[in-house]
């Protein structure tokens, strides 16, 4: 059978680092075994979800370069679920509810209380059809639960391991609710077994749906998928993520200017002992990849470690991969440019200033203006190349008996007006002859 898995974002917010590596994982997984990656999008709830944050997914993923086989919208197959509610009803496997949220709410208290796990009581069982025309009458809509099957339920998980749940410790999931409209724990089930969902791959917090999720593939008369489930990001203080998740979405990480690629590296990495290293294409990652190497233990994620992989990626990149990048942010630049600047950037935005400083009018910054003319009358004629540098500088050194500091730190300012930069050497060549002769001149060129 074809791998086929799935990423089930619900377009109730944006995605966040969490989020993108299970994206990533499921996608990672597909292409290891030659399968299919799915983009299932959870918009059952009408209200939270909304078609911008949709579009964002889509963007997210895209700029992650996760590209998906099929995209299916679980609002388009509201009749899918309502076919398999009735199949279920049939065989007695869902029954109708009345509690309230508040009765529901005092019932899990009061089971805590007694030192009794918070489960559902399965009072709604016990009503007769007289009580239920009666709650009815009184104006109560029924949701609906699924009846678990006492026993244990068990499934080899490919990341912890062999897992076993007593259904006697879960409540039976409210799969539709009061206003008919279907919960996530049915849709889930009902589209994995349509689409032929062969490895189902998320987050540890699902792992108790999974219990009840197997025994709902069962009664609709499907097998189980195999499950993963990862243990979720914390942050480097072991906190949950949760918090920070607004600073720590995938849309303000890219207004950053982290790469995508940067993204990845540490996301495909984290939590396995694999060392992490930057990747500028998705290839070396899939040729590493297997969900074998995921362990249970706690990841932990640290923006910083983020940033200073993104920079070390730059660093790296080879042009063929830097050229679309630059294009995208409006630079149409040469394999010179990249690298010579490429070491001096921690994000791509910065290669901008140095596309300016080369090819656009800079104001010098000229500390000294004799010897900057000084130096300006010793320029070589062109063509110049990285050694230009050298014969240039020692003459100036011959002729002002400048050296060291005194010597370079002057020649940097009015060539480039900052500071700190790139190897000059690299860059003289990309300014050129007769910008370097007006800057050194005090003029804007
Ligand atoms: N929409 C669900 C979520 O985001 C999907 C969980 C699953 O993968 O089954 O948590």
């Amino acid at each position: 059978m074809t791998v086929t898995v799935r990423f089930a974002p619900s377009p109730t917010g944006r995605l966040h680092v969490g989020n993108a590596r299970i994206a990533l994982i499921n996608w990672l997984f597909a292409k290891r075994h030659g399968g299919y990656f799915l983009l299932r999008i959870d918009d059952t709830d009408s209200e939270r979800s909304r078609a911008e944050y949709e579009e964002a997914i889509r963007q997210d993923l895209r700029w992650l370069g996760l590209s998906w086989d099929r995209k299916v919208k679980q609002s388009q197959r509201l009749d899918r679920y309502a076919a398999a509610a009735e199949k279920l009803k049939v065989d007695g496997r869902l029954y109708p509810c009345y509690e309230t949220p508040e009765e529901l709410e005092y019932k899990r208290k009061r089971r805590l209380a007694r030192g009794e796990p918070p489960v559902y009581d399965r009072a709604a069982l016990k009503l007769t059809a007289a009580d239920r025309r009666k709650l009815e009458a009184e104006g109560r809509q029924p949701h609906w639960r699924f009846r678990l099957e006492d026993g244990e339920v068990r499934w080899d998980d490919l990341v912890r391991g062999p897992c076993h749940y007593h259904a006697a410790h879960l409540s039976d999931p409210v799969v539709i609710r009061a206003d008919g409209t279907p919960l996530y724990t049915l849709p889930s089930v009902v589209d994995d077994a349509e689409l032929s969902i062969t490895h189902v791959i998320r987050g540890e917090d699902h792992v108790t749906n999974t219990a009840a999720q197997i025994q709902l593939f069962r009664a609709l008369g499907a097998e189980p998928p195999a499950f993963a489930h990862l243990s979720l990001l914390t942050d480097a203080t072991g906190q949950g993520l949760s918090k920070r998740l607004g600073s720590l979405s995938l849309g303000e990480l890219r207004a950053e200017g982290i790469d995508g690629m940067a993204v990845n590296s540490l996301l495909a990495k984290l939590g396995t002992s694999d060392p992490i290293q930057p990747r500028s294409n998705l290839d070396q990652l899939i040729d590493e990849f297997d969900i074998g190497k995921f362990s249970r233990a706690t990841p932990k994620f640290d923006v910083a470690d983020l940033t200073h992989l993104n920079a070390r990626l730059l660093h790296e990149m080879p042009f063929i991969e830097a050229e679309p990048r630059l294009k995208q942010i409006g630079l149409d630049a040469d394999e010179a440019f990249w690298v010579a600047v490429r070491a001096n950037l921690t994000d791509l935005s910065q290669a901008r200033d140095w596309w300016h400083i080369c090819r656009e009018a800079v104001a010098p910054v000229i500390e000294d203006a004799a010897f900057a003319r000084q130096a300006a009358a010793l320029l070589p004629a062109e063509p110049w190349t990285t050694d230009t540098w050298k014969a240039w500088t020692t003459a100036v050194q011959a002729a002002s008996g400048r050296k060291g500091r005194d010597l370079f730190h002057p020649l940097r300012l009015a060539l480039t007006g900052r500071e700190h930069g790139p190897e000059l050497k690299t860059l003289l060549p990309l300014v050129g002859r007769a910008r370097a002769q007006a800057r050194l001149c005090g003029e804007t060129a």
